[in-house]
């Protein structure tokens, strides 16, 4: 008993401890990351976002707060995969993903939907402020040195949450939205 006693009060006991802890607590951020991350671009996945919509859409709801949905779509990724190669390609997502994130308040929440696909959920905000926040990260690719470079482009979609709209609902409109950007030209915004 007595040498535990020892044991516990041993300054190199306690920072065997600390180290043990401290790995425990980064082994958990890990953890966080790879449940809540994409790992191609950093930004949060789609199941993390589908969570974050539900909150987000519930307290619309029962606050009677404005919330919106945009939609992204990166413009032909398949021919500029097939010209300059997937990897280079995969360094398009990344770099968009971080300039999309430049645009966005702290309490927007970007996530890479699924391929070349993205969504953003703008808390708080109506559609008119959501199509300016939509033509300014489309915008933000014709400043960026890289995305000029190879003349990427994206197609967006907006809408804004409707009393007793539901996830699915809403997600429909935007992706409808989208698919008009792409029809009319792509490289632009439309809301439904
Ligand atoms: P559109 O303007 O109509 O969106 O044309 P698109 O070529 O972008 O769309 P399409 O749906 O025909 O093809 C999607 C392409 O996105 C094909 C696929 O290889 C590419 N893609 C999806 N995920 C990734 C990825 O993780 N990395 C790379 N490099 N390409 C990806
Ligand atoms: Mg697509
Ligand atoms: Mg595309």
């Amino acid at each position: 008993m007595k040498k535990r006693i020892k044991k516990i009060l041993d300054p190199d006991f306690k920072k065997q401890i600390d180290k043990i802890l401290s790995d425990f607590k980064l082994s958990l951020y890990d953890l966080h990351d790879v449940a809540t991350r994409d790992d191609k671009t950093g930004l949060y996945n789609n199941r993390f976002f589908m969570n974050i919509f539900e909150i987000e859409i519930d307290k619309a709801w029962r606050n009677k707060q404005k919330l919106s949905l945009v939609v992204i779509d990166i413009d032909f990724l398949k021919k500029f995969n097939d010209t300059y190669g997937h990897l280079v390609g995969d360094e398009i997502l990344l770099e968009l993903a971080v300039t999309l994130q430049t645009v966005l308040r702290k309490y927007d929440i970007l996530a890479r939907f699924g391929g070349e696909e993205f969504f953003v959920l703008l808390p708080e905000t109506g559609i008119k402020l959501a199509k300016r926040v939509s033509e300014r990260l489309r915008t933000s690719l014709l400043k960026n040195k890289k995305m000029n470079k190879y003349e990427v482009t994206i197609s967006l979609g907006v809408t804004e949450y409707k009393d007793k709209d539901t996830m699915e609902r809403m997600i429909k409109r935007a992706d409808k939205a989208l698919y008009v950007s792409k029809k009319e030209g792509r490289n632009m915004v439309s809301v439904l």
